[in-house]
């Protein structure tokens, strides 16, 4: 920290972002407006996260304060005066050169600021030392597990001494004691003020890692993102996840982040009209059917708490929320201010036989679905009724980016299958009418 600053450069902000906006693909269509309006400020000594669901831009933004995305409209500035403010990130993949050992690894990025050698290995040496790796220098990626790949991708952004500290869901590729074990030594190095670094700004989907973590909490909507409440988190370190405050902040982050839209006002949620060009969760028919018959059950007779049915059924709440959020989509159930409501078409599932299973899922999916309403209809109107992938695969690609395009295929195709309103043949990559086998 710079103790030799002007006292008023103190107050103010490492980074001061306004009025940003994000279209990508502006090209042939109308574009996919991922960021309105987003105005956040970073300040000394603070971890701020940003909540908010898959797709929801969070990584157009990181990637915008780190000077890789530069928006449509609006401005990203490091108001400092002396100086300039330095930015590195930390990714969820995590990013590694395979052919370089740990030690390169971590030095790669002071090679781009041509730091001399000498002293690239001696930073590249405490940097590994401070995150836990000393013993590992001369290890390749291949030979480490997930977690320590992850100590590298830190160490790296480390290593240059930035100002901020970007981390785009940094702990979600990891299973669930490793993640924990990272947080927890991460937050140690924090508070004791052994990391280099002013500020951390953290990407993230998970609500408890937000309030694990935070000081304060950035809460994102969809479709466009933008910042729609801030929660400060005064909740005193190190934090105890069964704390009776920390469990209330949790809730009531769900309840605000599955509040019903005012009258009048779009629906907030995952997913708005978005015709084809809505994406689409991995979520199986199987997790669907099996979420719909915990609420119809007893104790719940239709209406759970969201966290409460997590923890009675084994899930992590955040893999919770996709389930629900696509029975939502599709009308079979409502979510309200944290809890899962059932509605009727959801109660008729839950005591309907198999086919009548299938046909009511069909005729929702038809009405709720309209990447899978479009299939149907190309094949329905082809005299062969046939039609390979890679015809949907371009469409949805004038919304979507490569990896969620195929995810929301591929979704589309689980769940057309298992309503047989559609055959798939994987080798062919061929959409047809045939019997489904
Ligand atoms: P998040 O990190 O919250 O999951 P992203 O910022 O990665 O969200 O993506 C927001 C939306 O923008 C998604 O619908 C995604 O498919 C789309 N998107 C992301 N990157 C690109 C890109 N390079 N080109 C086109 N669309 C993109
Ligand atoms: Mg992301």
């Amino acid at each position: 920290m710079n103790n030799f600053a002007p006292v008023f450069a103190q107050t103010l902000p490492l980074v001061d972002v306004r009025h940003v906006r994000h279209v990508y693909g502006k090209g042939s269509g109308p574009g996919l407006t991922v960021l309105d309006d987003v105005n956040l400020t970073l300040h000394d000594n603070e971890i701020v996260g940003l909540l908010g669901r898959s797709g929801s831009g969070k990584s157009t933004l990181l990637r915008s304060i780190a000077g890789l995305v530069q928006p449509s409209e609006g401005s990203i500035s490091f108001p400092r005066p002396q100086g300039q403010t330095t930015v590195s990130m930390v990714f969820q993949s995590f990013a590694l050169f395979p052919w370089l050992t740990v030690l390169q690894n971590v030095e790669v990025g002071l090679e781009a600021k041509r730091v001399p050698p000498e002293e690239r290995r001696r930073r590249a040496l405490a940097a590994i030392d401070l995150i836990g790796l000393d013993g590992f220098e001369s290890a390749y990626p291949k030979e480490l597990s997930g977690g320590m790949r992850q100590r590298v991708g830190i160490a790296r952004a480390l290593v240059v001494d930035p100002d901020i500290l970007l981390m785009d869901e940094p702990f979600s590729a990891l299973d669930v004691l490793t993640a924990e074990t990272l947080r927890t030594d991460l937050l140690d190095l924090w508070s004791e003020g052994r990391m280099p670094i002013k500020s951390i700004l953290l990407v993230t989907h998970n609500i408890e890692e937000a309030v694990l973590m935070c000081d304060r909490i950035l809460i994102f909507s969809s479709n466009p993102g933008r910042v729609v409440a801030e929660i400060r988190v005064d909740l005193p370190r190190p934090r105890n996840r069964q704390d009776p405050a920390f469990r209330a902040m949790v809730e009531d982050i769900y309840a605000r982040m599955t509040a019903r839209a005012a009258p009048g006002q779009p629906r907030e949620g995952l997913f708005p009209d978005a015709g084809l060009g809505m994406a689409l969760p991995r979520v199986s028919t199987n997790a669907m059917a099996g979420l719909i018959e915990a609420l119809a059950a007893e104790p719940y007779n239709g209406t759970a708490d969201l966290p409460q049915l997590a923890d009675q059924t084994h899930y992590e709440v955040d893999e919770l929320f996709p389930i629900a959020e696509v029975l939502q989509l599709f009308r079979f159930a409502e979510l309200e201010g944290g809890d899962l409501r059932l509605l009727p078409a959801g109660r008729r599932f839950a005591a309907a036989d198999v086919d009548a299973r299938k046909q009511l899922f069909a005729r929702h999916l038809l009405a709720c679905v309209p990447l899978a309403a479009h299939i149907r209809r190309v094949l329905d109107d082809r005299a062969s009724h046939h039609a390979p992938a890679s015809r949907f695969i371009d469409e949805i690609q004038d919304f979507l980016d490569e990896v969620s395009a195929t995810r929301t295929l591929n979704t589309v195709i689980q769940w057309g299958r298992y309503a047989e309103i559609f055959a798939y043949d994987e080798n062919a990559s061929l959409f047809s009418l045939d019997n489904p086998t």
